[in-house]
């Protein structure tokens, strides 16, 4: 599995200096592929998380009038 440790990106094919060069990029360019499942538990956490900020500040701003 040298695959996993290549400083290449597996989704967009763009090479970097480094694995940890290589896996910065992928977290910010490919959130999604980064990681997999990890990722994907990640972005539904701040989903939840959104979604609960969006809920108070709903609140915050009815409580105004
Ligand atoms: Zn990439």
């Amino acid at each position: 599995m040298g695959d996993r440790e290549s400083p290449i990106c597996p989704v967009c094919r763009q090479s970097f200096k480094d694995f940890r060069g290589r896996r910065v990029h992928q977290r910010v360019a490919h959130p999604r592929e980064f990681h997999g499942e990890e990722a994907q538990a990640l972005s539904a956490f701040e989903a939840l998380h959104l979604g609960a900020r969006n809920i108070n500040k709903e609140i915050r701003e009815r409580g105004k009038y």
